[in-house]
């Protein structure tokens, strides 16, 4: 029950209109902070990672450590690979174990990025109980290894977005709506809220068939997130939030105690600092007691 893939717990999200945060991890120490967080909210999760921290602690390592804790948690949790570019490094962590895999051929053409995603679809679906996120359009910003200029960003096409889902069988999309990742330059982020609603309702307007992700949280204003909850996001990434609260914790605590050389007590000022902010997303999300 609380291993699970991200589409079994995000149709329930979409028909309920909250969404589960897709927290991101690069150790240990975070993903106790996460879990923590959303079992005392008794909230879905979603654990994500980059393909960097993927690679540098291992998949077959944070595969271990995800089973080892979601077993026996009381609440579902999903582990989620984030924006892979690699094909056989997706299918490398469906095979390890993860129980969502993002494909990002976001940059390719439409028809190499339908190429790339189908394949990993086909892929997952054969593995196991793997669900599968693809993207159209790009969303500006930082994410890993891939670099977007905002002037390069471009929106997703509610058609192409159709034609997208229908040819590669994709279970979860994520449409670009002008969010960004890294941290927003302006208050008053331009996000197509508009844009995101035609596609919801295009694609599942006669109930959730691909519930719906929103990429860059980070900074992302409450009213927004509101209005997002509404036009079908089922999923928020929070990221570089995270990385923030992680390091400025260690930071803080380490200035404090200057004279004080135990790791552990550094550890557990990141991990209660993650938990709060966790905590925090969970009650913007609205997924609290839905698990
Ligand atoms: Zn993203």
């Amino acid at each position: 029950m609380s291993i699970v893939n991200e589409k079994e717990i995000m149709v329930d999200a979409a028909k309920g209109k909250y969404a589960i945060g897709a927290f991101n991890i690069t150790n240990v120490n975070q993903l106790e902070g996460v879990v923590e967080a959303a079992v005392a909210k008794k909230s879905p999760l979603i654990i994500q990672t980059s393909v960097k921290p993927s690679k540098f602690l291992g998949a077959d390592v944070l595969v271990a450590i995800y089973k080892t804790i979601a077993s026996s948690a009381p609440i579902p949790i999903c582990l989620h690979l984030d924006h892979c570019t690699d094909v056989e490094y997706c299918k490398k962590c469906a095979d390890a174990g993860y129980t969502n895999i993002m494909i990002d051929a976001s940059k390719q053409s439409f028809d190499e990025n339908i190429r790339q995603t189908k394949e990993i679809v086909d892929y997952c679906h054969k593995v196991g109980n793997i669900s599968v996120e693809g993207e159209l359009g790009t969303v500006s910003g930082v994410e890993d290894q891939i670099k977007v200029s905002e002037d390069e960003t471009q929106l997703a096409n509610p058609t192409q977005a159709v034609e997208f889902v229908e040819r590669t069988g994709l279970d979860i999309f994520a449409p670009a709506i002008g969010s960004a990742h890294g941290v927003y330059k302006t208050k008053n982020p331009k996000i197509d809220v508009e844009r995101m609603a035609t596609i919801n309702q295009m694609l599942n307007g006669n109930g959730i068939k691909t519930p719906l992700v929103v990429h860059g949280g980070t900074g992302l204003p409450e009213d927004y997130i509101k209005k997002l909850l509404e036009a079908g996001g089922a999923k928020f990434n929070v990221s570089t939030e995270l990385k923030r609260v992680l390091i400025d914790a260690k930071y803080e605590y380490i200035t404090a105690h200057r004279e004080e050389y135990d790791p552990g007590k550094v550890d557990v000022a990141a991990r209660d600092a993650i938990r709060k902010a966790v905590g925090h997303w969970i009650d913007m999300l609205g997924s609290e007691g839905k698990a």
